[in-house]
C-alpha cells in the first residue's frame, strides 16, 4: 500500500534510499559533465550521498527538520564544487520550516521544495531557463504546491513528471551560468548535469513511498 505520510523511521529509510541511487548514478552524472562542464559532478554527488548514508546510518534525529538539515550539512561539508554548495543549500533551507514534526507528508515536500528552491536562487541567482537543476525543482515545487491538499504518493508522482519535463527542457537550453556558460551555444543538445540529479532525488522518493 502506498502511504500518505512517512514516520520519521520512514523518513530516514527513505532518504537512505535516496543516497543509494545517487551513488549509482556516478558514472551517469559523469558523463553529463563531461559533455557541457568539467565531469567532477557525478564523483562529487557520489561522495556526497556517501556521507549522507553514513549519517543516516550512524545517528538518530528527533524530528524530519534535524534529518532533512543533516542531510544539508552532510552534502554541504562533503562535496566540492557548486553542487555540494547548491544541493545542500537545497536541503538546509528546505529544513527551514518544517516546524518540528514527525512525520513527512504533502506539506512537508511542499516546504522542502518551496523553501529550497528559494534558498537555492538566493544563494546562486539561477532562474529558470539558466540550464541548472532549478529547471527541474521550479517545476516540481511548483506542481507540490498545486496538489497541496492531496495524499504524499500520487503529489510525488506528479512531482517527479515535473521534474523529468524541467530536466529534459535543459537540453534546448544555452547556459547562462556555472561552468557550462562558457560554452555559449555549444551547450546546447546536452541536458543540465544538476537537473538530473534533481530529477533522480525526487525519483528515488517517490520509489521509497511507492
Ligand atoms: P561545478 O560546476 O563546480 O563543476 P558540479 O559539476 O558538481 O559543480 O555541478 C554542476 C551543476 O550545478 C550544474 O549542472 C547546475 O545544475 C548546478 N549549478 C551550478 N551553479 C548553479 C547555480 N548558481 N544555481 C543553481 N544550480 C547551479
Ligand atoms: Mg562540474
Amino acid at each position: 500500500m502506498a502511504k500518505a505520510a512517512l514516520s520519521l523511521e520512514e523518513t530516514r529509510r527513505m532518504f537512505l534510499h535516496v543516497a543509494e541511487r545517487m551513488e549509482a548514478s556516478k558514472d551517469l552524472l559523469t558523463q553529463a559533465d563531461k559533455a557541457i562542464g568539467d565531469g567532477d559532478h557525478g564523483v562529487g554527488m557520489a561522495r556526497g550521498f556517501e556521507a549522507v548514508r553514513q549519517l543516516l546510518e550512524s545517528q538518530s534525529f528527533a524530528t524530519i527538520d534535524d534529518l532533512v538539515r543533516g542531510v544539508g550539512t552532510a552534502l554541504l561539508t562533503s562535496v566540492g564544487g557548486a553542487s555540494g554548495a547548491i544541493f545542500g543549500t537545497l536541503f538546509r533551507g528546505g529544513a527551514r520550516n518544517l516546524g518540528g514534526q514527525q512525520e513527512f507528508h504533502t506539506r512537508t515536500l511542499l516546504r522542502l521544495l518551496t523553501d529550497g528552491l528559494q534558498a537555492v536562487q538566493d544563494r546562486g541567482k539561477a532562474k529558470v531557463g539558466d540550464k541548472t537543476m532549478v529547471d527541474a525543482l521550479d517545476p516540481a515545487a511548483r506542481t507540490a504546491v498545486e496538489m497541496a491538499t492531496l495524499p504524499l504518493d500520487g503529489v510525488l508522482a506528479a512531482v517527479v513528471e515535473a521534474a523529468r519535463q524541467g530536466m529534459e527542457s535543459t537540453r534546448d537550453m544555452v547556459a547562462m551560468i556555472g561552468k557550462a556558460k562558457t560554452l555559449g551555444e555549444r551547450s546546447k543538445g546536452h541536458l543540465d548535469p544538476g537537473a538530473i540529479s534533481m530529477h533522480i532525488i525526487l525519483q528515488a522518493m517517490h520509489e521509497y513511498v511507492a
